[in-house]
């Protein structure tokens, strides 16, 4: 192997190592045995806790009395790799008398063959009944992180604002951008419709909450071509205060940002999703997948304040569509409507339906009036564009409530839906076929 080769793999090892030590889960490297050979801090904190002599050299000895099947299963799992368990929840014991309250008392653990003399294990503290089910799911996409080859991540050090502070060979491979990408924003990394400037900071706000920020969605290379990627985005570690002066920018990545070309899981992460998040008929968002992403707009807006809107749209005189051409042609305008919403909005918007025959777009970024212009726009389309059903043309129209969140505002999303609805309400009473805007409670009556 030529130097060159080495010091290449020299440093992809380093920023393995990197990227696992700044993982948001436990992950702790094991021989065959049990026996720790890489733990990263999450881990140890998760564990240490657990060990009876205060060291930590083996996972199924630490592990002991609280899963005590573990070897066992191990033993048995005989094929040369695969997930040996996976999110198996494992009951801590609650009467350490006097440990502080913070001690976990659920801890779920994913165990992963790697081959015949290496285990990786993903820990997490699930004890906190809300945040359960978003966690497991978080796993579910590190787990689809680790299983993805390693060699196909971008390392890339951003700066406090989070352009990319530095070019390096992995940036290349996985974008195709040139050392010229420097001081550009991250966003480069993205379709122009996936993301926006203010979404660009939360996420690095996100980090320095969290400790990380963690996406996956549609990227985009240097030639304009699209992958679907997983993004990462971890603050550095705080370096020595010697060398700091006060947090002023000293030219060092304040963020590291781990990029992952996944397009080859996105089908089964789809699928998994899908079932989840996804509207049988339509294809488009359901209402639990809306209700979710709306939350986070929102506290996101609360957090830094921008302009937010939210259309909500609903099919005229349907029982009359369905009385005429029966439920199966109803369904048909609902899937034609749904596909054009899908087609009108952004990436970035929420696209979702929320009833029978009602649909909700929420526009981070978005002003009342950009908001309306698009409602309109999808209108008209739809007058314009009756659904084939079996051969036959049925015409639909749709009546639509705009609301936005005006500014210096905080709202609730209630608040913000029953803005949009009365508005709705309006373009109904005003004969149907029209799109209404919320504008103050002057329409409230
Ligand atoms: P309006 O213009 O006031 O909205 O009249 P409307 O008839 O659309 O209003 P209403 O909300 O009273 O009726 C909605 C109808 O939508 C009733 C229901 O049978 C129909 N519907 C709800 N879900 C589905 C569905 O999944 N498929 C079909 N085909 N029809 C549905
Ligand atoms: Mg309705
Ligand atoms: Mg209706």
């Amino acid at each position: 192997m030529s130097g060159d080769a080495h010091a290449q793999l020299a440093a992809e090892h380093e920023a393995l190592i990197q990227f696992l030590y700044l993982a948001p889960v436990g992950l702790v490297q094991t021989g065959i045995d049990g026996e720790i050979v890489m733990i990263n801090p999450i881990s140890a904190q998760l564990l240490m806790p657990l060990s009876r002599d205060g060291s930590l050299t083996n996972l199924f000895t630490a592990l002991e009395d609280v899963a005590p099947e573990l070897r066992h299963l191990c033993a048995m799992f005989t094929r040369p790799s695969g997930m040996i368990c996976d999110g198996l929840h494992i009951q801590l014991n609650s009467g350490s008398a006097g440990k502080r309250t913070r001690v976990p008392q659920v801890l779920s653990l994913s165990l992963l063959k790697l081959d015949g003399a290496r285990l990786m294990a993903v820990l997490q503290d699930v004890s906190e009944q809300v945040r359960r089910e978003r966690q497991l799911r978080q796993s579910d996409a590190w787990l689809n992180a680790l299983l993805t080859s390693i060699s196909d991540y971008a390392l890339v050090g951003l700066d406090r604002e989070g352009r990319v502070s530095d070019w390096n060979e992995t940036i290349g491979r996985v974008t195709g951008f040139t050392p010229a990408v420097v001081g550009r924003p991250y966003s480069v990394f993205y379709p122009e419709d996936a993301t926006t400037p203010e979404r660009v900071h939360d996420r690095l706000r996100e980090a320095d909450a969290n400790g990380w920020s963690l996406d996956e969605g549609p990227r985009q290379r240097a030639d304009g071509s699209r992958f679907w990627g997983s993004t990462m985005i971890s603050p550095m570690p705080e370096r020595d205060s010697e060398a700091g002066n006060g947090g002023e920018d000293d030219g060092e990545p304040a963020y590291c940002l781990v990029l992952r070309d996944i397009s080859d899981k996105r089908e089964a992460i789809d699928q998994r999703r899908k079932s989840a998040y996804c509207d049988d008929l339509t294809g488009v968002a359901n209402r639990r997948a809306f209700f979710e992403a709306a939350e986070l707009e929102l506290a996101r807006h609360r957090r830094t304040p921008r302009p937010t809107a939210l259309i909500l749209f609903d099919a005229d005189h349907f029982k009359r569509i369905n009385d005429r051409h029966g439920h199966p042609g109803g369904d048909c305008v609902l899937r034609q409507f749904g596909a054009a919403l899908a087609m009108s909005f952004r990436q970035v918007d929420v696209v979702a339906r929320v009833g029978g025959e009602e649909f909700a777009v929420l526009l981070p970024s978005s002003t009342l009036a950009a908001a309306a212009a698009l409602a309109e726009r999808l209108r008209k389309l739809v007058e314009g564009q009756p659904a084939v059903f079996d051969g036959t043309p049925i015409a639909y129209t749709v009546s639509a409530g705009v609301a936005a969140i005006d500014e210096g505002e905080t709202l609730d999303l209630d608040t913000l839906i029953k803005r949009a609805d009365r508005a709705l309400y309006a373009a109904k009473a005003n004969g149907r076929n029209r799109i209404a805007c919320w504008n103050g409670d002057r329409d409230a009556a």
